[in-house]
Order: structure tokens, then sequence, then C-alpha cells
């Protein structure tokens, strides 16, 4: 890990704000993961594909909020429908139903053949975190099982092995579950069972072993947005889950709308019980979403009895309401975001031409790869892929430990200086707003990443 950045002198402006911001936010980030050493990169500005920093330095930027700003930054279109939103609502929430809400809900249900009905949320967490709660009180049953490797949010009972150390991580055909945290306690442990990925048989023997116990199987369809479910195996879940009773969700957060318009859930053609969103659905604003099947869905109907905030105090929790709140639900501002970012995405030729895109940048940065000799593969799909430092392949948690992410972050960091922007070690999210020179820019820059590290 740097200790130093080779070009400090260039951004020593990110530097003194972030040990401003140390004072008074732990580790000066608001978000664990917004942290890599010596420091982070602190950005004033950004339009279309491109990121400024403090200091004025312009970067191409790759991670685009992870994942969510898939027009880039500053759409005319997204930034028109809030204007408009906030000069017709005249406010900015209203804590009531509104028109917004229908209207977006009738979208997702019109895009994804699996939702009859949804329920909005400020994250993705909490998206996820709904999930279970509806499959728990569905199924009745105490514990899910996940995927190693595969992030839902950070709360505890899926803040589980999902980036364990491989000494405590067990039998690759039997993961044991590892917190990821300090502060979980050891029942979140026990209720969360821990599967491996794209193994069918190793998955399919856990899962019967334990249907007794197991309510829901959450996963992400393509694990931290680039390794893909082989077709059979999600396929094979499917039927599985299905056979078991157990309700399938689909954690779509990164890959709904980025995929395909439809997710991962069109490419393979399968429909979850339950599916949650976020990103892209909030076009640069904080939302989640909540899409499945009525019998699910309609548990958290308020007409099936009154919530505990309400008039169900007295009642049976079981004969309630499944409970369900957010002061900012379902935010006006948000879903206009949200809609105008489908509505553009749906356009013809829109999706189409990004996903051509994103081909022309693996393809070009894998040919300066092999060109020096290097062995690398970049592993995606859709709009979204990583650069693998290895020609094995790729399916697993178990496999991406394998591969050399040193030399991958030394790159990322050489490329920071030559103003391109992920955060090192992380996978490359694509937008509408970057061009043809952007990609041109990209490619050339790792080639001279590529010569400063060997040379
Ligand atoms: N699920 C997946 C697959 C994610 O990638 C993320 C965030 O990166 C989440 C859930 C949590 O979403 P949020 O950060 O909006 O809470």
């Amino acid at each position: 890990v740097a200790q130093e950045y080779s070009f400090e002198s260039k951004i020593a402006g990110s530097a003194k704000a972030h040990e401003q911001a140390k004072q008074v936010i732990p580790g000066g980030v608001t978000a664990n993961i917004k942290h890599f050493a010596p420091h982070p990169i602190v950005m004033d500005h950004a339009s279309g594909s491109r990121l400024t920093d403090v200091d004025g330095n312009q970067y191409i930027d790759y991670l685009l909020s992870y994942g969510a700003m898939i027009l880039g930054h500053g759409h005319e279109r997204v930034k028109e429908a809030v204007y408009q939103q906030m000069e017709q609502c005249g406010s900015f929430v209203f804590g009531t139903p509104h028109h917004l809400e229908y209207k977006m809900a009738q979208k997702l249900v019109d895009i994804f053949p699996s939702m009859d009905q949804v329920r909005f949320t400020n994250s993705g967490l909490e998206a996820t975190l709904l999930a279970i709660r509806l499959a728990q009180a569905y199924n009745d049953k105490p514990k899910i099982a996940k995927f190693e490797g595969h992030y839902h949010g950070g709360y505890d009972q899926v803040l589980v092995s999902v980036n364990p150390n491989i000494d405590n991580a067990g039998e690759q055909a039997e993961p044991n579950s590892v917190a990821e945290s300090s502060g979980m306690s050891d029942s979140d442990l026990d209720d969360t069972i821990i599967l491996p990925f794209n193994d069918l048989e190793a998955t399919g023997a856990i899962l019967r072993k334990r249907q007794d116990e197991i309510s829901a199987v959450i996963l992400e369809p393509v694990q931290s947005g680039f390794v893909p479910a082989d077709e059979s195996f999600i396929k094979g879940l499917r039927q599985i889950t299905d056979e078991l009773g157990i309700v399938l969700i689909f954690d779509e957060v990164k890959t709904g709308f980025r995929l395909t318009v439809g997710g991962a859930q069109h490419l393979y053609g399968i429909e979850p019980d339950l599916t949650a969103l976020g990103k892209v659905l909030g076009g640069g604003f904080p939302v989640g979403a909540l899409g499945g099947k009525f019998d699910l869905m309609n548990l958290m109907s308020p007409e099936r009895g009154g919530d505990i905030l309400t008039s169900g105090g007295g009642q049976k929790v079981t004969d309630r309401a499944l409970f369900h709140s957010g002061t900012y639900n379902g935010h006006p501002t948000v879903l206009a975001a949200g809609l105008a970012t489908i509505e553009y995405l749906e356009e013809d030729g829109v999706m189409s031409d990004l996903l051509r895109k994103t081909e022309q940048l693996r393809h070009g940065l894998e040919t300066v790869y092999h060109r020096y000799g290097l062995p690398m593969q970049t592993v995606g799909l859709g709009t979204i892929f990583n650069i693998i430092l290895s020609q094995e392949t790729v399916r697993n948690y178990r496999d991406l430990t394998e591969i050399d992410l040193e030399t991958r972050k030394q790159i990322d960091y050489e490329l920071l200086d030559l103003g391109i922007y992920t955060k090192p070690g992380n996978r490359y999210s694509m937008s509408t707003a970057h061009t043809e020179q952007d990609i041109q820019k990209t490619i050339d820059a790792h080639e001279v990443a590529i010569n400063r590290l060997l040379n």
C-alpha cells in the first residue's frame, strides 16, 4: 500500500482537506470504503464523465459513485426533472402519498416481470433488509442463507463472510460464517448460513440439509457486480429454492439497470421472488426499492391491520402489517431524478451504445496488457467490469483471493496521476457520458502506467 503519492504536490489540497476532516469525522470519511492510503482524493465538482478535485486536477471517472451515475455527472435531463419537480410540488417532501410514487412503481412493475408490487426505501441496504424481514415473516424460519463474498449492505444479518480472511473461512464447499465487523453478535453468525457461489451441488446440499431452518436465499446474481453467476447455477438455484419453498431474493442494487435495463433477471430469464434495487434507480440521489410477488409484498399492507406506530399495539404481531417505514421513503425529488434516468436509458440506442462502449474499452485494455505480455482479463457483464491480472477463470470469492491485487493497485495509483479515477482495486463502471476520446485516453493511460511499473 502506497505510503505517499509520487504526485503528492499535485494533490496538496486533498491532503489538507483530509487532515481537517479527520478532526471531526473518523478517518476523514463518511463511509469506510471511501478511504484509501495515504489519503483519499477530495473532489470539488464534476461534469459528464469527469471529476475535478479540490486542486483542479481532472479525472475520467470510472467509480461513478459506485455505479450510481450511469448517465455521468449532472445530466441535463435529470437536472431538469429535479428542478421541475421541486418547482411543481412547491416543497421537497410531504410525508404523504404523491403521484410520482405510483408512477415509479408502475414503471418498475412494467420493467420487471417478477414484480407485482414495489416499496421504496432510502438505500439499497434498507431494501435488502426489508426483503429478508418479509421472507422471514412469510416462511417463519429463523435463518437466511447468503453467498460468500456477496455484499448486501452493512447490517449485522448480512455483514457476514463478505470479505473473510481465508484462514477462518472454512471449507470451500461449506464455508464458515465470519463476522466482517466488531460489534456483531454470535447469534447473527448462527442465523446466517454461508453458501459457495457458482457451486450448485454444494449449495443444493447445504440448502437441503438445513431447509427447515432457512427462510430465504439472497444473492448478487453478479458477485460484486462483475463475477457472473453461471447460467446453469442460477437456474438450478431457482429450481431448488422453488422445490424447498425458500424465498429467493435477487440483490440487484448494482446490476439493476446496468446489465440491461431489466437487470440480471432479464439477462438470465429468471424471476426471483423478491428484488432489491438502488443506485441507478435514484439518478444520483439516495434510494432503494423492493419489488416482488404480491403474496410477499402484501404482508406489509396496512390494510391487513395496524402497525406498531398506529393502532396495532394490542394486536398479535403476526396479524399486523409487517413493519416498514421511513420519513423519506418515496422522496419526490429522488423519484423524479430516477424516472428521468430510467426513461433516458429506455430510449432507442442508449443502452446498446453504452454496452458497445464498455466492450470497446474492455477490448482495448486487454489488447494493451497482452501486448506487454502481462496476464490480464477483464471480467464482467453489461456496463460493469473489473481488471483481473490473471488468466485463471474467476467464478467466486475464493478465486478472487488468488489474484494479484497489489500490482493492480499500483497501476491504479499511477492512473490517478494520469487522470483516470477509480478507487484503487475497484471495478470499472461505465456511463453514457463517456466518449470515444475518454476510452482512448484511458487505454493510453494504462499503457503509460504499465510502462512506469515495468521500468
Ligand atoms: N447490495 C449491493 C449489491 C450493493 O452493491 C450495495 C451497495 O454497494 C448495497 C446492497 C447497499 O446499498 P446502499 O449503499 O445504497 O445502502
